[in-house]
């Protein structure tokens, strides 16, 4: 096998990759905005766009000593800044606005990429209009990367100023015959088709769930309990309560994640400066940001899991009308075949419609979980008996969760 048949998520993506590279061609651009799944190869476009900005030789593609840390992470002009809690916050931009007019550690530019960035959108418009007055007055040799899922969102003065570069999720052929050229030794927990189906357009996730990691345990529990509910095998109020349960697990691994970063961060400031931020109990405090990386990850975790509820209600709705061949995935409609003969296979969209609703009010800051779930599992358990009516029909103008029109004509 070549090395060619190893291509990374970006290179599967044709178009973007000839818009980027020609968009690097011509240079000076200073603020990109990508957007679509990390697996989809965002990452992969975040990494050419670094190394060509902060490569000695210009290329980013000669191996070199920085295109190499920039590859791992470790440039020191490579600076990454995620939300702590959903939103970039204000405190989060005016930093980002210090350190863009500092010289850069070792070459003559630096690189700044901003995670989430369509958490700049109307409801948090001080912070996009604070990045927004950088990407106006660029402070010298400095490129802006935004990362966004559902652009949007974004604010559209900041959607303007930037290139925008489209990654969408991969088709099914090009995950599969990336697999294939990426053989294991490991045993897949699922079988091919299954797994492609699974990944829902994105290599990273497809690769994970074929070593039985993260997304594996996630996607495996969240269909288990969707079946489980649909069927009755489970009450509402335990499946709610698995799902929080997990959620808390996630949510309580940030916490302590982000306070042992924090508290290596405090050991390169001086020591009263340290404990001053230790004792600071208001939002720019440790506690505040150790509580807000909880609530991120929390929520993370209940969005990744509606994403894959709604995703084996996608496959049922698929199997109630009659459209297996090209939505539904191996291995999972004989499972889900007498449950879309069941009053629920009508009703999929409407699951899916109180599945994106909880998703978004679980953004909103003071949401509670344990309300939003067991009113959540419950109304789901409705659907199924058939006891609530559809909200809306598949002409509607139904949705899956990548966001993609579902015209089942
Ligand atoms: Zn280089």
């Amino acid at each position: 096998m070549s090395a060619h048949d190893q291509l990374g998520a970006l290179e599967l993506q044709p178009i973007a990759a000839r818009v980027l590279h020609e968009a690097l061609e011509r240079g000076t651009n200073h603020a990109w905005l990508l957007t679509g799944e990390p697996g989809a190869g965002t990452l992969e476009a975040v990494a050419a766009i670094a190394r060509a900005t902060l490569c000695p030789a210009g290329t980013g593609s000669d191996g070199c000593d920085t295109c190499e840390r920039v590859d791992r992470h470790v440039h020191p002009d490579l600076c990454w800044v995620k939300p702590e809690g959903f939103d970039l916050r204000v405190e989060q931009i005016h930093e980002v606005a210090a350190r863009a007019t500092r010289r850069p550690f070792e070459g003559h530019a630096q690189v700044i990429v901003l995670e989430d960035a369509d958490s700049l959108d109307s409801t948090n418009a001080e912070s996009g209009n604070a990045l927004l007055k950088m990407l106006e007055e660029p402070p010298g040799n400095v490129v802006f990367v935004l990362l966004a899922r559902r652009p949007a969102r974004m604010l559209a003065t900041l959607r303007s100023r930037s290139i925008e570069i489209r990654l969408p999720p991969l088709p099914d052929e090009t995950i599969a015959a990336a697999l294939a050229a990426r053989p294991t030794t490991t045993t897949a927990p699922l079988d091919n088709a299954t797994l492609v189906g699974w990944a829902r357009g994105d290599l990273a996730r497809a690769l994970d769930l074929r070593a039985g990691g993260d997304a594996f345990e996630r996607t495996t529990l969240a269909r288990a309990l969707s079946g489980a509910l649909a069927t009755g095998q489970r009450r509402p109020a335990e499946v709610a309560r698995a799902l929080a349960e997990r959620c808390e697990a996630v949510g309580a691994q940030a916490e302590a994640t982000a306070e042992a970063a924090i508290e290596a961060e405090l050991e390169r400031t001086p020591e009263k400066e340290a404990k001053r931020h230790r004792n600071d109990k208001s939002a720019d405090g440790m506690a505040a940001r150790v509580r807000r990386s909880g609530r991120r990850a929390r929520v993370s975790e209940l969005q990744a899991l509606i994403d894959d509820m709604s995703a084996w209600y996608l496959d049922l709705m698929a199997i109630a009308n009659g459209v297996t061949d090209h939505i539904c995935r191996a291995g999972t409609t004989a499972e889900l075949e007498p449950i879309a003969a069941s009053p629920l296979g009508p009703r999929a969209v409407a699951a899916i419609d109180a599945l994106e609703e909880c998703a978004l009010r679980a953004r909103t800051n003071n949401a509670d979980l344990n309300l939003l779930l067991p009113a959540l599992c419950a109304e789901l358990a409705s659907l199924a008996e058939g006891r609530v009516r559809s909200r809306r029909t598949i002409s509607g103008g139904a949705r899956t969760p990548q966001g993609y029109d579902l015209a089942l004509g």
